[in-house]
């Protein structure tokens, strides 16, 4: 028994990945509150204090009522982090939340990328087509996720109607590779600057939007030069906490697609699927704790989107392990996952027929 006096954490932001982290609080015994809107998912499990993400008075205010501060999403105004003493440090949120910086931060720690071009204009866009080719894809620089933000591109002549689409905010221009698949890598690092990392994950999305994650995407050339490429990134950023970066593998080598400074969907299976999971090891790293083993078995996890299928439709499958995060059905929306041993291949086959994937 210690006598430690666990911390009071604060997050900003109260959605699934809060829902999750504060359910691994639970575990942990350490008190997590989390700052969004009544009725946000997380209020389930955690208590909530109702702040505006926009009024940085406001989340001042919350930073000082809790003993540190992390955030479930990067999507949050810069202004409004400034000043917090964060984990992971903002300006690690910064470089994250734009697509520009993130990109050029890759590749001055040596990490290829497709190949992209700032747009700011629609003559920049006719330009940057020379630099990358096409297909390409025109993203937002910021608040861009699941997909959003983005218009594809197949000739010159998409050009005008991209940048309309978009809405003629700061973009960059991505070449479209032609990968052989996706993989996301999640790593944990601890204020002494330990470092653990999870198995390379494989990910299938569909219209931009996660829906499948296997774990591990057995590679080991790829696993160690991902780890390789964290490491750099985590010790350049004096990073504490959870990173993820997404990476496609093009010609049996990694370029990487985006990071994302907070816990990740493509590793909500290392609930079960592994000893300490991303939502503990996150706690422990931003709270000075040691870091737990990564130590997985073979797992896949598919998304519940739109809508979430019932406890009796599940019920019938005891391998699997259902998360229902309490949101509202939506199209397009993550309500939930199912998470199943790579092993229940006659459950996982029925539930990618049934979800559609
Ligand atoms: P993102 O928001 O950047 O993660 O993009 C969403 C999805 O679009 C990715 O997971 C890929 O499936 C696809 N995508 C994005 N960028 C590219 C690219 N440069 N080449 C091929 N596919 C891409």
């Amino acid at each position: 028994m210690t006598n430690r006096v666990m911390p009071r954490i604060g997050i900003l932001g109260a959605g699934q990945l809060a829902l999750m982290l504060a359910q691994a609080g639970k575990t942990l015994n350490v008190d997590v509150v989390c700052a969004g809107q009544p009725g946000d998912c997380a209020e389930r499990v955690a208590e909530l204090i109702s702040v505006d993400l926009e009024d940085a008075a406001a989340v001042g205010a919350f930073a000082a009522s809790v003993d540190l501060v992390t955030i479930e999403s990067e999507n949050i105004n810069a202004d409004v982090l400034r000043g917090l003493k964060l984990y992971p440090n903002v300006r690690a949120v910064g470089i994250a939340q734009d697509r520009l910086l993130e990109k050029r931060f890759f590749q001055e720690c040596g990490i290829d990328t497709a190949p992209f071009a700032p747009v700011d204009s629609l003559k920049d866009l006719e330009k940057a087509m020379d630099d990358t080719g096409l297909p390409a894809i025109l993203k937002t620089r910021r608040m861009g996720y699941d997909g959003k933000g983005q218009a594809r591109l197949k000739s010159r002549g998409d050009a005008d109607g991209a940048w309309r689409e978009i809405g003629g905010v700061p973009c960059i221009l991505e070449g479209m590779v032609n990968f052989e698949a996706e993989v996301s890598l999640i790593a944990a690092r601890g204020r002494l600057g330990q470092i653990v990392f999870y198995p390379l994950i494989e990910n299938r999305h569909h219209e931009g939007i996660l829906r499948r994650s296997i774990a591990p995407f057995l590679n080991r050339k790829l696993q160690s030069q991902a780890e390789e490429y964290l490491t750099v990134l985590l010790e350049r950023l004096d990073y504490v906490g959870v990173l993820a970066v997404e990476f496609f593998v093009v010609d049996g080598a990694l370029l990487a697609n985006e990071m994302a400074p907070r816990v990740h969907n493509s590793g909500h299976w290392t609930i079960e699927g592994s000893v300490t999971s991303q939502f503990e090891n996150h706690l422990r790293a931003i709270a000075g704790m040691e870091l737990g083993t990564t130590e997985s078995r073979a797992t896949v996890m598919l998304n519940c989107i739109g809508s979430m299928p019932s406890e009796r439709e599940t019920a019938e499958f005891p391998e699997l392990f259902r998360h229902d995060y309490g949101k509202e059905a939506r199209p397009g929306r993550k309500v939930g996952h199912l998470t199943f041993p790579a092993s229940a291949t006659a459950a996982i086959a029925e539930w990618q027929r049934r979800l559609q994937y």
